[in-house]
């Protein structure tokens, strides 16, 4: 074979050719369909916020080069943030690293703490980005498949204590959880901590969604259980808790030995980013209690509409306890194959929806669950569900 017939994209990420994500927007795009695929709110964060970068950028604030674990204002922001909402105190020198989005501190917490070989167990459906950051880092993937029971998706904790061997590293955990929207209970968090420190496992654990939590459900952080703050790395965002996606800020919260070695990977993959919007978000963290709730609230209300919708347009629903999607059956519509539902879905209804399975290494166990996204403006929600309820007739 020459060096141009042999593949061009390595072994490591041959199955991750193209997110499904392109094709399905190119697909909103070329058919004029309303798109709740992709996970991006289409009304911009606070108006103040907004300007805190502007000015930030005209009085040249970020505009060369940050430090590499972040301007100082930030990360006191986000300790401040940890120790007001959840008595966590982290030391903003140490044990703070700011990182271009949750995307780059996945990666780079994977790239640092992952040896070739190390197992590390994550639920399916999976967020988008870990099973090829996992495969970057050299490990193997184990999946604890989240399945339906009672109008959620659960963890089943027997599962997930098997799945754990010897050559397990790590547990990359998700709550709220993308794309079913499940909020881990309190009760199932102290069974992961107990697991984590009986096997002595290190816990990465993504909660951008830590302010979209509904009803009575809580987040609370794994960090917070025993024997977890110092195995735990914590990723937050400001992406989705303040509708600024395209501005890529996120941190890593945890012990100083983590975050040295988190950071040691970061530096050599953005090095830094988004210098003017970090001091932004230091203000955007500082907001008033009023923001977060009526965020929510306002979220909630979305939820609550497309939810119904769904149900009306004859979608089994799984109403999410938290994030800003929710996970649907289509087998009520006669249908069990997710993923030529959505090819055809913008033909059929002009709607774009993504199709769960690509999430999932058990294709099967994922085949008939669709995901759509509501953090989109009322009468978009409005229009797609219109739209949909042709789908029955
Ligand atoms: C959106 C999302 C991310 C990525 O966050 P960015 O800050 O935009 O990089 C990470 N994890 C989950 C579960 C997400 O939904």
């Amino acid at each position: 074979m020459t060096s141009t017939e042999r593949p061009f994209l390595n072994r490591r990420l041959a199955e991750f050719g193209t997110t499904i994500f392109a094709e399905m927007s190119a697909l909103a795009l070329s058919t004029g369909s309303i798109n709740l695929g992709q996970g991006f709110p289409d009304t911009d964060g606070p108006e103040e916020v907004r300007e805190a970068a502007v000015r930030a950028l005209r009085e040249g604030r970020g505009n060369q080069y940050p430090p590499g674990p972040g301007i100082p204002e930030l990360r006191t922001a986000v300790a401040a943030h940890q120790q007001r909402r959840y008595g966590l105190s982290y030391d903003p020198g140490t044990e703070v690293l700011v990182t271009a989005g949750a995307t780059e501190a996945i990666a780079a917490a994977l790239l640092a703490l992952v040896e070739p070989g190390d197992e590390v167990v994550a639920f399916e459906p999976y967020y988008d980005s870990y099973a090829a950051c996992i495969a970057m880092a050299g490990g193997t993937r184990v999946p604890v498949t989240l399945r339906p029971h009672e109008g959620s998706f659960r963890l089943d904790l027997d599962e997930l204590r098997a799945a754990v061997t010897d050559r397990t590293r790590l547990l990359l955990i998700n709550t709220p959880h993308n794309p079913t929207g499940t909020v881990l209970t309190r009760a199932e968090l102290t069974a992961i901590a107990e697991l984590a420190v009986e096997r002595d496992l290190l816990v990465v654990t993504d909660e951008v969604y830590e302010h979209l939590v509904f009803d009575d459900a809580e987040h609370v952080p794994l960090a917070t259980f025993p024997g977890m703050r110092e195995r735990t790395v914590t990723i937050g965002s400001a992406g989705k808790t303040f509708s600024f996606t395209g501005w890529k800020v996120g941190w890593v919260t945890s012990a100083p030995g983590l975050v040295t070695a988190v950071r040691s990977a970061k530096q050599y993959l953005t090095y830094v980013a988004s210098g003017p919007f970090q001091y932004a978000v230091a203000e955007a963290l500082a907001l008033p209690e009023s923001y977060f709730t009526a965020f929510r609230d306002d979220l909630l209300a979305k939820r609550d509409l497309l939810a119904a919708g769904l149900a009306e347009a004859g979608f089994r629903v799984f109403k999410p306890a938290g994030t800003y999607f929710i996970t649907t059956d289509i087998r009520p519509l006669g249908e069990s194959d997710g993923i030529a539902f959505c090819r055809a879905l913008p033909e059929r209804a002009g709607v774009v929806a993504i199709p769960n399975a690509v999430f999932y290494d058990h294709r099967e166990a994922g085949a008939p669950f669709v995901r759509f996204a509501f953090c989109k403006q009322r009468a978009v929600l409005q229009e797609a569900v219109k739209r949909l309820k042709t789908l029955a007739g």
